[in-house]
């Protein structure tokens, strides 16, 4: 069984806007977000992307565009030598009661059961309380960051509480990478 990290998009791998990333021109990857993601790569981890994208739902947002959105983010990580196995959007509205909006964890499990990933061995990192339930109920670990939604005092409002908040994804990868190392010492 191979683990994972997922990673929530807006807020995450790049910055967030009120009015959503519509196109490509919106689209600011934070510089330091393709490394994180090699990083992760090179530990052993494969990279999904989780992310709600009601946008699509409402008619804001193409689903040519989100995918041009999505190109352009594996480009920018492919020329850190980065990699991202996939990316999971939920595009029904808030009001739909799917199955796969986060906080439930359905895109979590659809992935874990397409790739073979063990959830109890992988991270979830996010930059909502949305994402932190998700990943909580997907029965992973999970990482919340500062560069979204929230701040450190609105995290300990959660009802579910996320292993360990992180400035950043430079943050959040450092503290995954950790407790990966501290787990094989104690296998060893
Ligand atoms: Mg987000
Ligand atoms: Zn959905």
């Amino acid at each position: 069984m191979r683990r994972a990290v997922f990673l929530d998009r807006d807020g995450v791998i790049n910055e967030d806007r009120p009015d959503y990333v519509k196109s490509v021109a919106e689209l600011k990857v934070f510089s330091f977000a393709p490394e994180c993601i090699r990083k992760l790569n090179s530990a052993g981890f494969e990279v999904y992307v989780i992310s709600n994208q009601q946008c699509v739902g409402k008619g804001i947002v193409s689903r040519a565009a989100l995918h041009e959105i999505e190109c352009e983010i594996e480009r920018l990580v492919g020329r850190k030598g980065g990699k991202i196995n996939g990316f999971y959007y939920c595009t029904h509205l808030a009001n739909q009661e799917c199955e796969c909006r986060k906080p439930k964890p359905g895109l979590l499990l659809q992935a874990a059961r397409e790739h073979n990933l063990d959830l109890q061995s992988s991270f979830m990192i996010g930059d909502s309380e949305k994402d932190v339930t998700a990943g909580h109920r997907a029965g992973c670990r999970t990482v919340v960051v500062l560069t979204g939604a929230v701040t450190a005092e609105d995290v300990s409002e959660f009802v579910a509480q996320p292993d360990f908040i992180a400035r950043d994804l430079v943050d959040a990868v450092n503290y995954v990478l950790a407790v990966c190392k501290s787990e094989m010492e104690a296998d060893t």
